[in-house]
């Protein structure tokens, strides 16, 4: 199945697939040896670039991952966040965190997910569509800022300026990274996917100040101090992925890279 076809029939990502304790299984249809990555699906005039320079006006991200070895590099793949779209965010920021606000500023987390999903095109191709989500049924349509490749690759779909709509009741204070796979544990015991992770979570950990301890699982999400959520019918929803077990290695491994 097209990665096209599979995010028509499966369009849940673990943003959003089913309120649960049991795993993020909302879109697990999706065969990943029929859903490959699409590097074609990247046009030339989306340029590559490298995230030093995507924020220049940051000095504390400079040195410190992007000096370890080769420079990292993420992919643009923007999707469309337009005026209806950001209308949408700031009206879900009123209904659940109080204010008309679609900005992201200061963001307090990072909030690492996986897709359910087996290539970027798939990830891709749902959170372009500003569509209702399957468990809420609300706009605007979920997203990620970022996402992470089988291979480690990493993708920019939303400037970090935006708030996107990838987890209950902290929207509003984090950046969403996606990540290509089915279960934390796939993701953990792939090297090259784990590394482009690692690098993009500390260059993004180290540009906006945070400690370790607030990059998150999405099943962390209720034990964040940041958490809130005004309307019962989502409050103390969360999914998954990203078990505090798994995040735990992951805090681990971060760590050892050392300070920004
Ligand atoms: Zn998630």
């Amino acid at each position: 199945m097209s990665a096209r076809r599979w995010a028509a029939v499966a369009p849940a990502l673990c943003v959003v697939s089913v309120a649960l304790v049991s795993g993020c299984s909302g879109g697990g249809a999706a065969d990943p040896a029929t859903a490959p990555e699409s590097p074609s699906a990247v046009t030339p005039d989306r340029g590559t670039a490298q995230l030093a320079s995507d924020q220049a006006a940051n000095p504390s991200g400079a040195g410190s991952v992007a000096s370890q070895g080769a420079p990292l590099r993420i992919q643009k793949w923007l999707i469309p966040y337009g005026a209806k779209r950001k209308r949408d965010m700031a009206g879900y920021s009123k209904r659940h965190y109080g204010r008309f606000r679609w900005q992201l500023r200061n963001p307090k987390l990072i909030v690492e997910h996986f897709a359910v999903a087996g290539s970027v095109s798939a990830i891709h191709n749902t959170f372009a569509l500003n569509r209702r989500d399957v468990e809420f049924h609300e706009l605007p349509g979920v997203c990620t800022h970022f996402a992470v490749s089988a291979k480690g690759q990493a993708y920019k779909f939303v400037p970090t300026s935006i708030r996107c709509r990838h987890v209950v009741g902290l929207n509003q204070v984090s950046i969403g990274i996606e990540h290509v796979g089915f279960s934390d544990a796939e993701i953990l015991g792939r090297k090259r996917q784990l590394r482009g992770s690692l690098r993009l979570t500390q260059e993004l950990r180290c540009r906006f100040g945070l400690p370790v301890k607030n990059v998150i699982g999405h099943n962390e999400s209720l034990r964040s101090p940041f958490y809130k959520e005004l309307d019962p019918d989502f409050r103390g929803r969360t999914h998954g992925d990203f078990r505090r077990a798994s995040m735990r290695v992951y805090r681990a491994k971060l760590a050892d890279l050392g300070p920004c």
